[in-house]
């Protein structure tokens, strides 16, 4: 598959330089793709292009912008199907949660952004009613939007459409390992009728076209989602001109289940922390259960990862599939060799392939119980499908060793109790709080605290990061 092209401009042109890069599906490890990196030139190439296309786009009436994405919307569902392929062969899910969650969360996201458009007031008054005082809200400009390869689409759509929908134009440059599905994310944007420059796509690594947008005189905001050490490089680079840099980190969710949770709790955070092979940012990776239930909770826990299959993306089922490359899979090796030599107890899976695969990226579903705070599986994010699990004896111990790490993202509270869950979640250093298993509810926003950056992804909020105020006076005069 011949993919090396980028889409400025409106259309799709061959790279300044070519350096080809190999898409690699981590289920056979066979190359299922080539792309080009970029340079410095494509780079530039398309941000010229943006900026060309920004004051017009910037100027259109806001129904303009809903019209476009509306119609990349009704792009997605005529082509569903192939971009859960792209996914799945690019990085790993299998078929049923790439067609299911991994395509749907583009749906999910751009019905909230549409919703949640209308209630933008591009021009108020300070103060409600009449107001001599108007506070005007304007798009930023060029937006450069850096993504990694784990919930690809879920990422791009979080970026790509509040930016068009705010009125700014953009460059994607999507993660070199899962490019396919957001270059078909192209093909909709085009197919849509998108004014050329509104949205561009630069394929490329970090080092190369990730530095240069978050680098660039005319790029005014950077938004990343992707590791807390590229998101230190990115606001570094991004430190000399001064643009804003909203970051959508790592994280280390801790999972506090009380003697008083409902029976499923503990099923229900082991499958969470598995699902997508344990590569999501929000995984409630570490099982923090009160002593009482802890006994019953690991031995519920080593079952059910147990019972968790792994088998290729492309089979049909439950399944789990692999881990997007080698890399990933050597350091979630190295994680769990460290867990057993740091001493924590290995109660399901461990070391090496699953049984019955010997090509691709498969890590067994593995948990890990008598876990100590400070130890490394307990301090670092994995990144894969292991769980870590403590004992807890107090609610103030619980919350303690729940907020002693340097991450902030998603934390989760199982208890029947209503009062201690509305203590906790106000306790909680995170961005997100979700109790009981019930999920945010549509138009809410993703983001953390801390280590894992300080975006506010999704709804309103996600419109709002691309917008700047303006405070205007003397307007009835
Ligand atoms: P990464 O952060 O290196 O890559 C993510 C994206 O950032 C890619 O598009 C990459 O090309 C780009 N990038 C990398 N370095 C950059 C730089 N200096 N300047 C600009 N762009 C840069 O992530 P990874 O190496 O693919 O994964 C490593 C770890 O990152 C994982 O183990 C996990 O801990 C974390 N991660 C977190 C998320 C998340 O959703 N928060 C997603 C992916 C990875």
């Amino acid at each position: 598959m011949n993919k090396r092209q980028f889409y400025i401009n409106g259309a799709w042109v061959d790279p300044a330089v070519q350096n080809d890069h190999p898409v690699i599906n981590p289920s056979n490890e066979e190359i299922c793709a080539i792309i080009c990196l970029g340079s410095t030139a494509d780079a530039d190439a398309a941000v010229a292009a943006a900026q060309s296309a920004f004051p017009t786009w910037a100027a259109t009436p806001p129904s303009e912008r809903k019209a476009v994405v509306e119609r990349i919307l009704e792009q997605f569902v005529r082509r569903r199907q192939e971009m859960a392929e792209a996914m799945s062969v690019e990085m790993g899910a299998p078929m049923r949660l790439a067609y299911g969650a991994q395509a749907g969360a583009l749906e999910w996201h751009l019905r909230n952004f549409l919703t949640a458009f209308d209630e933008i007031q591009w021009l108020k008054p300070h103060v409600g009613g009449e107001g001599n005082t108007m506070i005007a809200q304007e798009p930023i400009g060029v937006v450069g939007l850096i993504t990694p390869w784990n919930w690809p689409m879920n990422q791009v759509t979080l970026k790509v459409i509040p930016a068009m929908l705010a009125g700014c134009t953009c460059v994607l440059k999507p993660s070199e390992e899962a490019p396919l599905s957001s270059m078909l994310f192209a093909e909709f944007v085009h197919d849509a009728g998108t004014p050329p420059g509104v949205f561009n796509l630069v394929n490329g690594d970090g080092a190369g076209v990730g530095t240069r947008l978050s680098s660039h005189p005319d790029v005014e905001m950077i938004s990343f989602t992707g590791s807390t050490r590229a998101g230190r490089a990115i606001s570094k680079a991004a430190a000399d001109t001064l643009k804003r840099v909203t970051l959508e980190l790592g994280g280390k969710g801790a999972n506090l289940v009380f003697a008083d949770a409902d029976t499923a709790a503990v099923e229900r955070g082991v499958r969470h922390m598995m699902q997508n092979s344990g590569q999501s940012c929000n995984a409630p990776s570490r099982m923090l259960v009160e002593r009482p239930y802890y006994d019953c909770a690991v031995e519920i826990a080593a079952g059910v990862a147990n019972s968790i299959k792994v088998a290729p993306a492309s089979e049909e089922g439950d399944h789990i599939g692999p881990v997007v490359n080698k890399r990933q899979w050597e350091r979630i090796q190295g994680y769990i060799q460290k867990g057993v030599e740091e001493g924590a107890r290995l109660v399901a899976g461990g070391l090496g392939l699953p049984e019955g695969l010997n090509r691709g990226f498969y890590v067994r579903p593995t948990v890990f119980a008598d876990v100590k705070p400070g130890m490394t599986i307990e301090r670092e994010e994995i990144f894969g499908p292991v769980l870590t699990m403590m004992p807890f004896d107090t609610e103030e111990e619980a919350v303690r060793v729940a907020n002693d790490t340097p991450y902030g993202l998603s934390n989760y509270v199982q208890t029947g109790d209503v009062d201690r869950r509305r203590r906790l979640a106000l306790q909680l250093k995170a961005g997100m709080v979700e109790m009981n298993g019930a999920p945010l509810a549509a138009g809410t926003f993703f983001g953390g605290v801390k280590a894992s950056g300080r975006a506010r992804e999704g709804g309103v909020w996600g419109i709002e990061e691309f917008l700047e105020s303006k405070a205007i006076s003397g307007w009835n005069e």
